[in-house]
Formats: C-alpha cells, structure tokens, sequence
C-alpha cells in the first residue's frame, strides 16, 4: 500500500522515531493556550513566551482578570509578541465570544460540539482558520487537524499533497488519512513543526533527514546530487510553497517551539 493514507502514517512513524514525543501545547491551562495561539500570529515563539510572562507576572492570564483590564494596559503587556494593539483587540474579541456565547464559562466553550465551537471562532475578529484549529486541538483537545505552511512546505516536497492547495483540502487529507484522535494530531502537528525547524527549511538539509529515503525531494538530491533542476522537479511548485511561507508571515501562524 503506497497511498496517501499510508504515507501520512508511515511519515508520522517516522518522525516519531526521529524526534521522540513533543507534549504539545507547552501551557498551563487552556486560557494560556488560547492567548497564546492568538499572540503567535506574525512572531516567533519566543516572543510570545516574553509576552505570557508578562501577563502572568500581572496576574493576567485567565479570563476574569484579563478582561479587568484596560485595552492599553493589555497591549502593553503583550507588546513583546508585536502587532500588541491588534493583538489585545483580538484577545478581547475572544473573552466577549466567552461572555456572549458561553455566558464567561471556560470549560462551557471548550465542551462545545467541534463544529459549532470552530465556526464560532471563526466568526470572531483575529481568529482564522489556523488559530481556530489549534485552540480547537490544543485547548478543547477536539480532533482537528492543524495546517500550517510547514505542513503544505513538507508534504508537498514529500510528494503528498491534496488536489487543491486550500486549507480545507489539506485538512481533508490529513484527517481521512488517520485514526479521529486529538492526540494523534496533537502529536503529529508538533512533529511537522520540529522537522521543518530542523531540516526541512527554506533551504532543506536532506543529507540530515529522517525522511529521505521516502521523500520525492530527497530522493531527487541523493541521485543527482547539486542538480537543482532535477530538485525543483522532485518537489513540484516548491516555489509556491516559499510564497506560502512567505504568505503565512503576514497571516497566522501557530508554531509554539
Ligand atoms: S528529504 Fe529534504 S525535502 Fe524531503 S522532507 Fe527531508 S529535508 Fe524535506
């Protein structure tokens, strides 16, 4: 059996063997996960860490004593994650989804039906599809899969791609390729992102990678080694992907490590 079904499996086994558990979402409680999906749009990881411990040393990060404060007081708090005046704005946007939807209750919105907790969020201002999914995986640990820039980049290097290039059709694929398991997809999005930081880079370092002797990519380098021709025809549009990494700079992105 060499489909898509297969091969999504078989890489996961092997990103498994390579990187070990990740533990995703690094967080104390799910109001911490929620911010934090919401501060990593547009930054790195690290600067979210500095903003959470802002807010945590205000004794800001639940819900009641966020709200409490004023819009400035929030962006300042969480000025090191940048974009901090949207941000807070997007921050509130989510606590008046709480108050209006869940009457201010946490654990009411996280035990919403999936479905309907996703298309609430997305109807929230700041929350797009990639942030509603991590929260929905990693606050409510409901089974939706995340898709990043890091999974369309991988992927389609691997040669296993969906036959649109939107969201939903990648989501598609990965969730009729796997078991229905919160953990599961917790693990394997924390997985993509380890790989891509470590070697699947703008730049891939294939000499290095756990996946090369299954990835079209990888193949095509080993074979004809320094032959960017024939690697840019292994990897199909990689260029399209170095727009869509480019692309989710300027949008969401959900990479906490
Ligand atoms: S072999 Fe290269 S292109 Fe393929 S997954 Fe590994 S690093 Fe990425």
């Amino acid at each position: 059996m060499t489909g898509p079904e297969h091969r999504i499996r078989d890489v996961y086994d092997r990103l498994v063997a390579r990187y070990g558990p990740r533990g995703w979402w690094p967080a104390d409680g799910p109001f911490e996960v929620i911010v934090g999906s919401i501060l990593t749009q547009r930054t790195a990881w690290a600067n979210v860490e500095k903003a959470l411990a802002n807010l945590k040393r205000a004794g800001a990060l639940s819900p009641a004593a966020m709200r409490a404060l004023a819009v400035d007081e929030l962006a300042e708090l969480i000025r090191p994650s940048g974009f901090y005046r949207s941000k807070a704005r997007k921050l509130l946007a989510f606590l008046d989804l709480l108050d209006e939807s869940f009457e201010g209750d946490l654990g009411r919105l996280l035990a919403a039906p999936g479905d309907e907790l996703r298309s609430s969020l997305l109807a929230t201002h700041g929350i797009g599809e990639e942030t509603a999914d991590a929260i929905l995986l990693y606050a409510a640990r409901q089974p939706f899969f995340v898709i990043d820039a890091y999974t369309r980049r991988t992927f389609s290097r691997l040669g296993v791609r969906p036959g649109g290039d939107t969201y939903n059709a990648w989501q598609r694929l990965f969730e009729e390729s796997l078991p229905r398991d919160a953990a599961l997809y917790g693990e394997y999005h924390a997985l993509i992102v380890e790989h891509a930081k470590d070697v699947c880079r703008a730049e891939p370092l294939c000499d290095r990678c756990a996946l090369a002797e299954v990835c079209a990519t990888g193949l095509g380098r080993h074979q004809v080694a320094g032959d960017e021709r024939v690697v840019q025809d292994a990897a199909g549009d990689d260029e399209q992907v170095e727009d869509l990494v480019v692309a989710e700079d300027a949008g969401e992105r959900v990479r906490p490590a």
